[in-house]
C-alpha cells in the first residue's frame, strides 16, 4: 500500500466527516486505523488515537514509548504525531487538539474506557458513531483491495480443492479443521482466521466449533473457513457428502445452491442490500425450509471478516460498485445435518462477480 493511497483515504475521511456534520473523527487501533494509515498497533490501555478534522491535517496521539513504532509505520508522512508522557492525561491532549469541537464521531473499536475518558475531558461535546462515515468509505474496495480479496479467495478455493482429495471418513472434525488450517497457509495465506467443520448433526449449528467427533460414511460435512493475505480476508463455505450422500441431502443441497444462485443474480449497483437476502430466502421458503434458514444471507468482507454491507432484511442501503460481501444461505435441520454454500461476490457495473470459483456441485468425498 503506497502512502499516497493512505493520504487519499485520510483526505476522504476528513471530507466525509465534514459532510456528516462532524467536527472530528477519533479512530482507535483497529481495521479502521489500518485502512486510513497502515498503522496497526494492538489496542491497549494506553491511548493511541487518530484525530481527523475537516480541513486540518490528521494528528496521531500516541504514548511516548510507541512513537518509534508509529514513525516506522510512516505516520509522519501522513500527518503529525503527538506523543504523550506517562504522567500526562492523554484525553486532555486530545481535547487540546479538538478545541471546541461539538460533534465527535468515534470509531467502533474505541474501548469504552477511552470513550469515557474523552467524554470527561470534552464536557458538552456530543459523541456518535463514526461507522456511517468510515464504513461507507471502507465498503467500496479500490483495485488494490480487490486484487487482495481475489487472491485470498483463490487460496480458499485451492484449500477446498485439496481438502476434498483427502480421506475424511474416520477422521475427526478437529483433524479436518487442522488440515484446513495447514492448507490455508500452504496455499499462500499469511494467517488462518477460522476453520469450522461440522459433520452430521453438528452441521446444523452454523458456527459449530470442531470437536473430536469422528466423521462417518453418510455424513454431510459443512466446512467454513478463511485466511488473510496482505491484510485482506477470505471466507468460503462448502458442504460435502462422505462416501454416500443421504437421500434428503441432495434435495436440501439443490435448494441451497439455487438460493445462492438467485441471490447472486440479484446483485447489481443500486439494488438495496435486503433484496439479495430476499432473493435467497424466497427460494428456501418456497421449499418449506424458511424457518431453518436462521441467519442473514451475507456480510461485507475486507480487512475484517465481517464488515458492512450486511445482506439482511432491513438494510435498504443500495449496493454500489466495488462492494464485496458473502452470499451464504443455509438450511439447518436440527439433529440431522446442515447445508451452507458461501462465496464472496463483488459488485460490478454489469452485476455480481464471484471471487470464489470452487465447485458448487455436491462433492462426494472418501
Ligand atoms: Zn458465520
Ligand atoms: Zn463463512
Ligand atoms: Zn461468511
Amino acid at each position: 500500500m503506497a502512502l499516497n493511497d493512505n493520504a487519499i483515504r485520510l483526505a476522504r475521511a476528513a471530507e466525509a466527516a465534514g459532510s456528516a456534520g462532524l467536527d472530528a473523527l477519533v479512530v482507535a487501533p483497529s481495521a479502521d486505523l489500518v485502512y486510513l494509515t497502515g498503522y496497526d498497533p494492538p489496542p491497549l490501555e494506553r491511548l493511541t488515537l487518530l484525530v481527523i478534522r475537516p480541513a486540518h491535517d490528521p494528528i496521531l496521539v500516541v504514548p511516548r514509548l510507541e512513537r518509534p513504532l508509529a514513525e516506522d509505520a510512516g505516520i509522519e508522512d501522513l500527518g503529525e504525531v503527538q506523543a504523550w508522557d506517562e504522567t500526562e492525561d492523554p484525553y486532555a491532549a486530545v481535547a487540546g487538539i479538538t478545541g471546541g469541537a461539538e460533534r465527535i464521531g468515534c470509531s467502533d473499536r474505541l474501548w469504552a474506557v477511552h470513550l469515557l475518558g474523552l467524554q470527561g475531558a470534552m464536557d458538552g461535546a456530543a459523541f456518535s458513531s463514526a461507522a456511517p462515515v468510515l464504513g461507507g468509505l471502507r465498503a467500496i474496495k479500490d483495485p488494490q483491495e480487490l486484487d487482495l480479496l481475489k487472491r485470498a479467495a483463490r487460496y480458499a478455493d485451492e484449500t477446498f480443492a485439496r481438502v476434498v482429495q483427502t480421506r475424511m471418513e474416520t477422521r475427526t472434525e478437529q483433524e479436518v479443521a487442522s488440515q484446513l488450517a495447514e492448507l490455508l497457509l500452504e496455499t499462500g495465506n499469511d494467517q488462518v482466521t477460522f476453520t469450522i467443520v461440522g459433520a452430521g448433526p453438528n452441521g446444523a449449528s452454523p458456527h459449530h466449533e470442531p470437536t473430536g467427533r469422528a466423521i462417518h460414511a453418510g455424513d454431510p460435512v459443512v466446512m467454513d473457513f478463511g485466511g488473510r493475505t496482505g491484510g485482506y480476508c477470505s471466507d468460503i463455505t462448502r458442504t460435502v457428502a462422505v462416501v454416500e450422500p443421504p437421500a434428503e441431502l441432495r434435495h436440501v443441497f439443490d435448494v441451497v445452491r439455487e438460493a445462492q444462485e438467485e441471490a447472486f443474480l440479484a446483485v447489481a449497483p443500486g439494488v438495496p442490500a435486503q433484496e439479495v437476502d430476499r432473493a435467497a430466502r424466497r427460494v428456501i421458503e418456497r421449499d418449506g425450509y424458511g424457518e431453518l434458514f436462521v441467519h442473514r444471507t451475507g456480510h461485507g468482507i475486507g480487512l475484517e471478516e465481517h464488515e458492512v454491507p450486511y445482506i439482511v432484511e432491513g438494510n435498504d442501503e443500495p449496493l454500489r460498485e466495488g462492494m464485496c460481501f458473502s452470499i451464504e444461505p443455509g438450511i439447518y435441520l436440527p439433529g440431522e445435518f446442515g447445508v451452507r454454500i458461501e462465496d464472496i461476490v463483488t459488485v460490478t457495473a454489469e452485476g455480481g462477480q464471484r471471487l470464489n470459483h470452487a465447485t458448487r456441485e455436491l462433492e462426494v468425498v472418501r
